[in-house]
């Protein structure tokens, strides 16, 4: 996981233990809660396109059952009514193919449910024969079971569309002067209607634990790909002053040494050492040679801005910098920033002979390399161009074939 994807993987994912106390009543904190009516909106929709299809199947095998059975004459009535069950399932069908809609979904079904209920039992309401009755209550199990069972919607929003809509439906049939059958409603509305809520209950709960499962294992995987990550970075700094360390310079160094090779471009290393840094442990003591290499680092890092640019310790109180695509100019120009910059930190350095501060050495190689060439070679010309500086007095940069003097040396300390 990026770094982008752990910052969206945010406090509405990461589930608490109140998450799992409040499950049973069918209830996240408001932020998982949003996150889960979201991702199950967009399941119930993708799902219901296909639902829509087979719930319109059973309708029409139930209406033909119907439609057989009914005395001819009121055939066309019933239908008048019955039919509009048609246009819903076809109509929710067709809004759960627009992706868009589909934070919507637990309202156009939740409202088609309910007007589909409430139809139905204007149905058997209206329509009257001998057996005509029981077969009209049966489309109304019919509704409930599939509405219940198959509509996709959440226990809470299911349950107002299935008793919403039978209210509804008895209402209007006694509005209109129907006929309301109670016993018969008891037996394939009511009855239907509180196993469906039995159902639709035990659906919710089970896709909520799954959805606290599936949370649990995000979680766990972003906190073991956050401590790789930590451990990783852990791998490549060095310990006391942050910067990259030796092992990361020499992977580094390694790709930098074929980019150049590959890309015909100069790589310029700086081998930076400080001056008599033996006698500032020996005066001031080891603690605080360890707080003068962390302000050192600490402006050599900054010397390191580009992508491509790398600051690292090489070793005790030896760093590197090292630059791709930079020529010899811009080399000697960023050690004499580096060296300016020392300058202007002036940490005290009570023992050095060529300064009251703390300087540096510098020795600069910029390679274009040919093909074949060993990296060790830049790391060796650094060297030799360092061991130079050294030898013409220290606190200064020397690079490696030309020998001169680039920065002038702070006057001695009388
Ligand atoms: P020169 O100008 O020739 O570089 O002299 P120098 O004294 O700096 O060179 P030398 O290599 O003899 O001394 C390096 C010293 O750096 C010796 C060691 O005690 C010190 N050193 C190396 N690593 C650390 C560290 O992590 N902390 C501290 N405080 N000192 C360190
Ligand atoms: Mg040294
Ligand atoms: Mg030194």
């Amino acid at each position: 996981m990026n770094a982008g994807r752990a910052q969206e993987f945010s406090e509405s994912s990461v589930f608490k233990t109140s998450d799992l106390q409040l499950r049973l009543l069918l209830r996240f904190r408001p932020a998982l809660e949003q996150r889960y009516g979201q991702l199950h909106n967009q399941q119930a929709a993708r799902s219901f396109r296909y639902r829509a299809a087979v719930i319109f199947l059973l309708y029409i095998i139930l209406s033909t059952g119907i439609a057989s059975l009914l005395p001819a004459g009121q055939v066309n009535a019933w239908l008048s009514i019955y039919g509009w069950v048609a246009v819903i399932i076809v109509g929710a069908g067709a809004l759960a193919h627009l992706r868009e809609l589909d934070r919507w979904f637990s309202w156009y079904v939740g409202i088609g449910s309910a007007l589909a209920i409430a139809l139905s039992l204007l149905a058997a309401a209206f329509i009257q024969g001998d057996h005509s009755d029981i077969l009209l209550h049966v489309a109304i199990m019919y509704a409930v079971i599939i509405v219940y069972g198959f509509s996709g919607l959440q226990f809470y929003p299911v349950t107002l569309a299935g008793w919403g809509g039978g209210i509804l439906g008895v209402l209007a049939s006694q509005r209109l002067d129907g006929v309301v059958d109670w016993q018969l409603l008891l037996r394939t509305y009511s009855g239907p209607s509180l196993l469906g809520m039995c159902l639709a209950y035990a659906s919710d709960y089970r896709s909520r634990i799954n959805f606290l499962q599936a949370c649990a294992l995000e979680q766990a995987q972003c906190e073991t790909e956050r401590k790789n990550q930590l451990l990783q970075e852990l791998n490549c700094v060095d310990g006391l002053t942050g910067l990259s360390n030796r092992r990361h310079l020499d992977d580094v160094l390694r790709e930098e040494w074929n980019r150049a090779m590959r890309q015909q471009q100069p790589l310029a290393l700086l081998m930076i050492d400080i001056d008599y840094f033996k006698r500032y442990n020996d005066t001031l003591g080891h603690p605080a040679g360890d707080a003068c290499l962390r302000q050192v680092a600490d402006q050599i890092g900054r010397r390191a801005q580009r992508s491509g640019d790398l600051a690292a310790r090489y070793g005790g109180e030896e760093f590197v910098l090292l630059y791709p695509s930079t020529n010899p100019s811009q080399a000697v120009r960023l050690a004499r920033e580096l060296l300016t910059s020392i300058d202007q930190t002036a940490i005290p350095h009570p023992d050095s002979p060529i300064s009251a501060y703390v300087s540096l050495s510098i020795g600069i190689a910029v390679i274009t390399p040919p093909y074949g060439v060993p990296l060790e070679i830049i790391l060796d010309q650094a060297d030799h161009a360092l061991y130079e500086a050294k030898l013409n007095g220290r606190n200064r940069s020397v690079l490696f074939g030309m020998g001169e003097m680039l920065h002038p040396p702070h006057p001695p300390v009388t």
